[in-house]
């Protein structure tokens, strides 16, 4: 057998474990997701960055000083806002049980020297349109926007009834104990968003989607 014949196969061969390896990766994602689901190990390590967060970010139209004319009033945010920062109208007009039990969660997580920021919090109709747009631009259809930004109709934090939560110690930390609050992550593509789930108190955070698409609340 000449080498030639021999390193052909094994280009062959380790073309062949390449594509088994992207399976097993594959599968190892599925059953993070399904296992993050659960509740039971909440591992978010999909290689999967979202390129656009649902709350305010830089070089959005929407951050103050942009093209977008949004306010504060509008439920923009400057970095760093705390949970307990009720001045900011992005905090102020979450749901009153929403924002106890997140500042509930927030005064015993500080304890083990973490501290929640409030990416975004409420949002007005027209701050969620603007980012909306964004969306759209960024992904450049409709259905990948869908993925990561709800409409003004369809969006909880329009209704006050979502917060997303940073920083990823943050999120980590409310992965694990949250439930005891009626704290839940509600999207696994969505690892710092939480709504309130008051049953998860005693049976547990249900099942999270695999993104907004997949939210019965969503469709239209
Ligand atoms: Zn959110």
């Amino acid at each position: 057998m000449t080498q030639t014949t021999r390193i052909r196969p094994r280009r062959i061969l380790a073309t062949g474990a390449a594509t088994v390896l992207m399976a097993s990766a594959a599968i190892a994602g599925i059953v993070a997701s399904q296992a993050a689901s659960s509740g039971e190990a909440p591992t978010f390590s999909s290689t999967v960055t979202p390129a656009f967060d649902d709350g305010p970010h830089q070089g959005s139209p929407g951050v103050p000083g942009g093209a977008g004319g949004l306010t504060e009033a509008d439920g923009i945010l400057p970095d760093g806002v705390g949970v307990f920062d009720g001045e900011y109208p992005a905090v102020a007009n979450i749901h009153a049980d929403l924002l106890k039990a997140v500042r509930a969660a927030a005064d015993d997580a500080s304890a083990d020297g973490i501290r929640f920021i409030v990416n975004s919090g409420w949002r007005s109709a027209a701050y969620q349109d603007q980012l909306l747009q964004d969306a759209l631009a960024q992904y450049g259809s409709e259905s990948e926007a869908a993925r990561w930004v709800l409409t003004a109709e369809t969006s909880a934090h329009v209704a006050g009834d979502a917060i997303d939560i940073g920083p990823v110690d943050a999120q980590s930390w409310l992965s694990q104990y949250g439930a005891a609050y009626g704290l839940c992550q509600t999207y696994a593509n969505e690892m710092w968003h939480f709504e309130l789930r008051p049953e998860a108190i005693t049976d547990g955070c249900p099942a999270s989607y695999s993104d907004p698409t997949e939210d019965p609340r969503t469709q239209r």
